[in-house]
């Protein structure tokens, strides 16, 4: 019988890739890059935890689940309080047993001195927990100018996947 579903129909697809239906398992970590924009808001930080917990599991990266969740969050929190009516962009990646969080916001930098030392101090005091986690993470962390073309600020961490010890 002829129909438009016969085998000869699939047999030959060119520009039309289809993903197996059992991909291997589990992915390789430094495959993890993954990023969304969020609304200013007290519940996007919320979102951020599930979001990268689920990439982090994914990933087979749950040795870091723990610090990274708690880091994204804190990240958020702080970027919704120096922008609370802007967007969020939050971006995971993994690369050489590390994964860096990066989190940029539309606050500007400021062009006056004083206020910008205002401004930085007001910031790092959002950034307290942050802090103190990555640093007892061995990690590393920064804050600075965003290079996007909208301007505003980039703040970040790198948390190597195997804990540094004394
Ligand atoms: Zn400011």
């Amino acid at each position: 019988m002829l129909t438009p579903f016969s085998a000869p129909f699939f047999a030959t697809p060119t520009a039309c890739p289809v993903a197996p239906d059992h991909p291997a398992q589990p992915a390789p970590p430094d495959g993890l890059s993954c990023s969304m924009t969020l609304p200013a808001s007290a519940r996007s930080a919320g979102i951020a935890r599930q979001a990268v917990r689920a990439a982090l599991h994914a990933y087979a990266l749950d040795p870091l689940e723990a610090t990274a969740v708690q880091a994204a969050s804190e990240l958020m929190g702080s970027a919704w309080r120096m922008d609370p009516y802007g967007e969020l962009y939050l971006s995971l990646r993994h690369r050489d047993d590390a994964l860096r969080l990066i989190v940029y916001d539309g606050h500007p930098a400021h062009a006056q001195p004083r206020l910008a030392a205002l401004c930085e101090a007001r910031r790092r005091a959002t950034l307290r927990v942050f802090a103190a986690l990555v640093r007892d993470h061995g990690g590393e962390w920064g804050v600075g100018p965003s290079r996007e073309p909208g301007g505003g600020t980039r703040t970040w961490a790198t948390l190597p996947l195997r804990v540094r010890t004394a």
